[in-house]
């Protein structure tokens, strides 16, 4: 860590302990009597003047209700808004699995950032098959794993994924596309040696790392079982939610008839699997159970057996900023409504000069890899800073969530990259919070520098 990321990460500690103590109704003498401090270092600790240490954190775990990791910060890896990763450096990080007692892949790690959830490996598959049999014994599937997966093929590539008992296989091309769900097994192939098969698979946590899946994980496997909600198309999707949101009010269908005006039996209906309703009576359940009605709306997927896949060969470009002299030819890759903040895009950039309307901006984290032959000039402004750099094919990039970035050839030959952008932590529930904090809320949120009052009084 360098010692400005030391500094920033020290202020960070440093806020996260005043917030935790504001929480906990804690001032500065509680507090020191709470974790055995010498009068008056409390300040110090929150100001960033004595650092907030192991022994410190380990005591505050102890006597204070939380967790050793809610006073933990995240590193910034990425001071300059975006980071990139050559493709030398990923070359130098390969390694062979086996499976069997036989290399069957080669991975080389690509740009990652300790901010976003991405794991984005290039994969080489070592394995060739003669046929497309998802049921050829020389298949070695894994087991599944967390992660949600996009995964973009280049060359003769098999994929192969299985849902339930039933295994199948599909031959991809390059420009094919797919995205899957966790824990559903797959595995890939090559149809020759004779040309480069190899595969973007990039897997990332969306909501499913974090803090969720450490509360699951105390709370246990029924309870687990249970939070599960179906989406939209399950017979028990709406009256999953509502019967939700009924017991977590403490009212019973008739008190719910009363305050809609529903007639009972409808009531139970609407509780019942299969149960639809129409736009007015869902607008009557939101206001009686005081939420919005989006909160009775299950999300929908569009995945089959586990997974959304788009061929290339089908799948939809366009011209931007516009048809006249676009900067960029964008074409839609794999995904799912279920994911509602994460874009995949190939993206060939037809333009030797970025103008301001090729910026993009993005709420999204993005990660992005150089495909092709030509090399790419990113252009981004961080922090008030216009930065640039040239991305040779193979290289790799993480970008923060809302930095300008343009990108430009840098010759004739017209770079194409990989883009995929992804939702971190910050979901849109937490963007309405934000949106309705008091004035000046937002900015202690991120660091908060003082006490819940002040000593003196108003
Ligand atoms: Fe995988």
């Amino acid at each position: 860590m360098s010692a400005t990321a030391a500094e920033g990460f020290g202020r960070r500690a440093a806020a996260l302990l005043r917030s935790a103590a504001n929480d906990l109704k804690r001032d500065d003498e509680n507090a020191e009597r709470d974790l055995g401090l010498e009068p008056g270092t409390f300040a110090d600790h929150t100001s960033g003047k004595r650092p907030v240490d192991w022994a410190l954190l380990r005591r505050a775990a102890e006597v204070w209700p939380l967790n050793e990791r809610d006073l933990l910060p995240v590193h910034d890896d990425c001071p300059a808004g975006l980071s990139v990763l050559r493709a030398a450096e990923s070359l130098a990080g390969s390694r062979v699995l086996a499976r069997g007692g036989e290399g069957y892949y080669e991975y080389r790690d690509t740009a990652m950032s300790r901010i976003a959830s991405y794991r984005p490996e290039w994969i080489r598959m070592l394995r060739v098959v003669e046929d497309n049999s998802a049921d050829n014994p020389r298949v070695q599937w894994n087991r599944g794993h967390l992660l949600y997966q996009f995964t973009y093929f280049v060359g003769p590539v098999n994929y192969y994924y299985r849902w339930g008992d039933t295994s199948y296989c599909v031959p991809m091309e390059t420009g094919d596309s797919v995205w899957g769900l966790p824990f559903a097994p797959h595995s890939f192939t090559a149809r020759t040696d004779s040309e480069p098969a190899y595969i973007l698979a990039l897997t990332y946590g969306g909501g499913l790392v974090g803090d969720a899946q450490r509360e699951l994980a105390v709370l246990g496997r029924r309870p687990a079982h249970d939070l599960a909600l179906p989406v939209a198309g399950s017979p028990s999707s709406l009256p999953g939610l509502i019967r939700s949101f009924m017991a977590a009010r403490c009212v019973t269908p008739a008190e719910i008839a009363d305050r809609t005006g529903l007639a009972a039996d409808r009531l139970t209906e609407l509780c019942s699997p299969g149960a639809t309703a129409t736009e007015t009576e869902l607008a009557l359940l939101a206001e009686a159970l005081g939420v919005s009605v989006r909160d009775l709306l299950a999300p929908r997927s569009t995945s089959h057996h586990g997974v959304s896949i788009q061929h290339g060969r089908d799948a939809r470009s366009w011209d931007y900023p516009g048809k006249d002299d676009p900067a960029y030819r964008f074409t839609q890759l794999a995904g799912d409504p279920l994911h509602p903040h994460t874009t995949a895009l190939q993206v060939d950039v037809r333009a030797t000069t970025a103008s301001d309307d090729a910026r993009l901006v993005t709420h999204q984290h993005q990660y992005l890899y150089v495909l092709g032959d030509a090399p790419v000039e990113v252009a981004w402004e961080h922090d008030g800073q216009r930065r640039t750099d040239v991305l040779e094919p193979g290289d790799s990039a993480y970008i923060e969530p809302l930095v300008p970035v343009t990108f430009s050839a840098t010759g004739d030959a017209l770079p194409r990259l990989l883009l995929l952008r992804i939702a971190g932590a910050v979901t849109p529930e937490v963007r309405h919070a934000l949106g309705s904090m008091a004035q000046g809320g937002i900015d202690r949120y991120i660091a908060e520098d003082r006490l819940w009052y002040s000593k003196e009084g108003n």
